[in-house]
C-alpha cells in the first residue's frame, strides 16, 4: 500500500520502545509521504513537543497521543489515546503508577533471567535503553541482544519474555474502564489497540460496553490482524458506530514488518475521530 497522503495514527519513538527520536521519526513520515502522523509512545507524553517542532518543519500534521497499558480480566490490553489534556491530574496519577509498576518489575526481570543462566544487570539494560525512555521488555531484549544470548529484539521475545518465558514478570496496567474514562475527561477520543491481536483479551460485549463509557474507535488495520479477523472488526465497528482506524504501530528498527503506513485511516474515520475529542 502506498502511504502517500496517509494517515498513520499509531508509532513509538525513543520516548518509549521505539528506535527512532521523536524528531527523526517525523522526519521519516515525511519522507514516507504520511499527510498526518500520531505520536503514540507507551504510557508518556514527553515526546509530543520535540515531535511537534518537527511536524512545523516538515509540514506534517502531529497527533498528540499515546497507547497506555491496561488490563481487562487479567489480561494486557493496550489503549489509545488521542488530543487530550496531558496535564489532567488523574492521568497525571495513573500514568506515575504504571511507569512505578515498570519500574518496580525491572529487578525481578533481571533476577529470573540470572537465575536462568543469562546473566544480566538493570545496568546492562539501562545501557541498551535511550535516555529517559520508558522501560519495558523490549529494553530488556535490547540488552540480551548486547549479551549475545539473542540475535533480535523478537527471539528473546519468543524464547524468553513472553507470557510463561523464564523472564516474564507481569506489571500493572489500569483497569480498561478506568482508562477509557479518565483519558475522556481529560478531553481525548480513546481507541482499542490492536483488539485482536497477541492477547485477544477483547470481546465484541466488551466494546459495547466500553462504547457507552465514551470508546471512540478500534484500530481495525493492524499488522497484527489477519484479512479476516480486519473484515470482522471492520463490521462490528460500523455497527457499533466506533471509529475504525488503521495504523503501523512504528517502532522504528525495533519491530520488523510494522513500517510507517503499512497501514493508514481512512480520511472519514480520521475527522470522527478527531470530533470525539474536545
Ligand atoms: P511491556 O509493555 O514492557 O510489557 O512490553 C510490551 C512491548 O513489547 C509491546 O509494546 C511491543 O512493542 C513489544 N512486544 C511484545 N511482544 C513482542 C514480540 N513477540 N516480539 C517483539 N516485540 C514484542
Ligand atoms: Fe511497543
Ligand atoms: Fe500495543
Ligand atoms: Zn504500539
Amino acid at each position: 500500500m502506498s502511504a502517500a497522503g496517509g494517515i498513520d495514527l499509531h508509532t513509538h519513538s525513543t520516548r518509549s520502545d521505539g528506535t527512532a527520536s521523536p524528531a527523526e521519526l517525523v522526519a521519516q513520515a515525511a519522507e514516507a509521504g504520511l499527510s498526518v502522523v500520531a505520536l503514540t509512545d507507551h504510557d508518556t507524553t514527553a515526546g509530543w513537543d520535540e515531535a511537534a517542532a518537527a511536524a512545523e518543519r516538515h509540514g506534517v500534521e502531529l497527533v498528540r497521543g499515546i497507547e497506555m497499558s491496561t488490563e481487562l480480566r487479567g489480561r494486557s490490553v493496550h489503549l489509545l489515546g488521542y488530543l487530550f489534556d496531558p496535564d489532567h491530574p488523574p492521568l497525571v496519577a495513573e500514568l506515575e503508577r504504571i511507569l512505578a509498576g515498570r519500574e518496580g518489575r525491572l529487578p525481578a526481570m533481571v533476577a529470573r533471567l540470572t537465575d536462568a543462566g543469562y546473566e544480566l544487570t538493570e545496568a546492562d539494560v539501562l545501557a541498551a535503553a535511550p535516555s529517559g525512555a520508558v522501560l519495558g521488555r523490549p529494553h530488556v531484549a535490547d540488552a540480551l541482544v548486547a549479551r549475545g544470548y539473542v540475535g533480535h529484539r523478537d527471539e528473546a521475545f519468543a524464547t524468553l519474555l513472553g507470557p510463561g518465558g523464564v523472564g516474564y514478570v507481569p506489571r500493572y496496567g489500569t483497569p480498561l474502564e478506568d482508562a477509557v474514562r479518565i483519558l475522556t475527561e481529560a478531553g481525548g477520543a480513546t481507541v482499542v489497540a490492536h483488539p485482536w491481536g497477541r492477547a485477544r483479551a477483547l470481546q465484541p460485549d466488551d466494546l459495547a460496553r466500553l462504547s457507552v463509557l465514551g470508546l471512540a474507535g478500534v484500530e481495525v488495520d493492524h499488522q497484527d490482524h489477519t484479512p479476516e479477523q480486519r473484515a470482522e472488526l471492520g463490521s462490528l465497528a460500523r455497527s457499533m458506530d466506533l471509529v475504525a482506524t488503521g495504523s503501523s504501530d512504528f517502532h522504528g528498527t525495533g519491530k520488523t514488518d510494522h513500517e510507517l503506513g503499512v497501514n493508514t485511516t481512512d480520511p472519514a474515520e480520521y475527522a470522527r475521530l478527531r470530533e470525539r475529542a474536545r
